[in-house]
């Protein structure tokens, strides 16, 4: 049976740990558009506690849903490369550029 882990990091970031995936929240950001907890329900429930379980589906699931989060609250770093970062600093009139990359 696979463990999620979870913790708080210096910059306020929380991580949630799985076999293959570490997803991360940044509370700060969230704009609660519910875009995670209505994409996949098993992984993101507000009502449980750690909120984030990336144990309840696939990496390739939860990947695909956490690239919908609008504001970057929501990241993600996989064991095969994939990650997706908020962008450190917005650029000045432009629009916040992603940061997501794929293994393949
Ligand atoms: S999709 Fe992103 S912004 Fe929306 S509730 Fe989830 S974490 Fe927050």
């Amino acid at each position: 049976m696979q463990e999620t882990t979870s913790g708080g990091r210096a910059d306020g970031i929380r991580e949630y740990v799985a076999d293959g995936i570490v997803v991360t929240w940044e509370a700060s950001r969230c704009q609660h558009a519910a875009e995670c907890v209505r994409g996949l329900p098993r992984v993101f429930d507000r009502d449980r506690r750690p909120w984030i379980d990336p144990t309840g589906a696939s990496i390739d699931e939860t990947v695909t849903v956490i690239d919908r989060c609008p504001s970057f609250a929501l990241g993600y770093r996989t064991h095969d490369g994939r990650g997706r970062t908020a962008p450190a600093v917005a650029e000045k009139g432009g629009p916040q550029r992603a940061s997501s990359r794929s293994a393949g």
